[in-house]
């Protein structure tokens, strides 16, 4: 028996849809798997609900959130939306697995934390609505899409001119494999094996390249380092692994 194109399971054909095309069901069917455990602060996503307030700090001291409308693209179950519409940002939220939308949905009713959610790629909000927000953060996003570039254009086109476009990400080089997958992955067990693939990481150079191509001027770069003995997170000059980099669009 031949198999009908019309018999492929329907996850397959919406992964074919426009605005799913940089996106990889696998990486998105990864998170939806965890989501129910979003808002546990010991679960996989410990380190997200430790790295928050460091990062909350940073983007908040570099665009004032207070009154800001902001997007969130890749939001997930919410962590860095809430906490930046609790500084008085209105926050959307948007991402690609229904499952963690719904979970930071329902945080988000508990909590009393208004944010809008919605389940739309980076792209195709930025085509609905361009330059329609003050703020744009991207946060531990673009380690697991196809194509981040194409992620970094929908950003900028986003936000309008004079505003913000904040990225974390993981550098590339052996450091970073023998910390971020080696040790939080196999030796720590911080997180799930296979959460990170070494291939899609990104060195700061590329992302600046990336940026500057679609607009947008560096404004600050820090990086983030964990000390495994005092499990600390903090904001430093070393960007060997994790780092953040704000840009600001430039202006008309
Ligand atoms: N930004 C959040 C969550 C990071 S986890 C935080 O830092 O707290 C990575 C998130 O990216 C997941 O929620 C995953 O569903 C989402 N994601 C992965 N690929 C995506 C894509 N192509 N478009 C939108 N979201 C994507």
């Amino acid at each position: 028996m031949t198999l009908q194109p019309q018999t492929l399971p329907a996850a397959d054909t919406a992964s074919q849809h426009p605005s799913r095309r940089n996106a990889d069901p696998k990486e998105i069917d990864k998170f939806s798997e965890l989501a129910h455990r979003w808002w546990d602060p010991q679960s996989e996503f410990k380190p997200l609900h430790e790295l928050n307030p460091l990062r909350l700090g940073w983007i908040d001291g570099i665009a004032g959130l207070a009154g800001k409308r902001v997007v969130d693209v890749g939001c997930g179950g919410g962590i860095l939306s809430e906490s930046m519409a609790r500084l008085g940002a209105t926050v959307r939220g948007i991402d690609l697995s229904s499952k963690a939308l719904k979970v930071a949905d329902l945080h988000s009713l508990e909590s009393g934390v208004a944010v809008t959610y919605e389940e739309i790629a980076a792209e195709a909000l930025a085509a609905r609505e361009p330059a329609s927000v003050d703020v744009v953060t991207c946060m531990e996003m673009l380690e697991h899409v196809p194509d981040p570039a194409s992620i970094v254009q929908a950003c900028a086109t986003l936000v309008r001119p004079g505003g913000h476009v904040f990225f974390s990400t993981i550098n590339r080089n052996l450091k970073a494999y023998l910390l971020a997958i080696v040790g939080a992955e196999y030796v720590l067990n911080m997180l799930p094996r296979g959460t990170h693939d070494y291939e899609k990481f990104i060195a700061p150079s590329e992302l600046a390249r990336f940026a500057r191509q679609a607009g947008l001027d560096l404004v600050e770069m820090r990086g983030m380092t964990y000390n495994p003995l005092s499990q600390i997170y903090s904001l430093s000059r070393d960007t060997d692994v994790n780092y953040l980099m704000a840009f600001r669009r430039v202006a008309a």
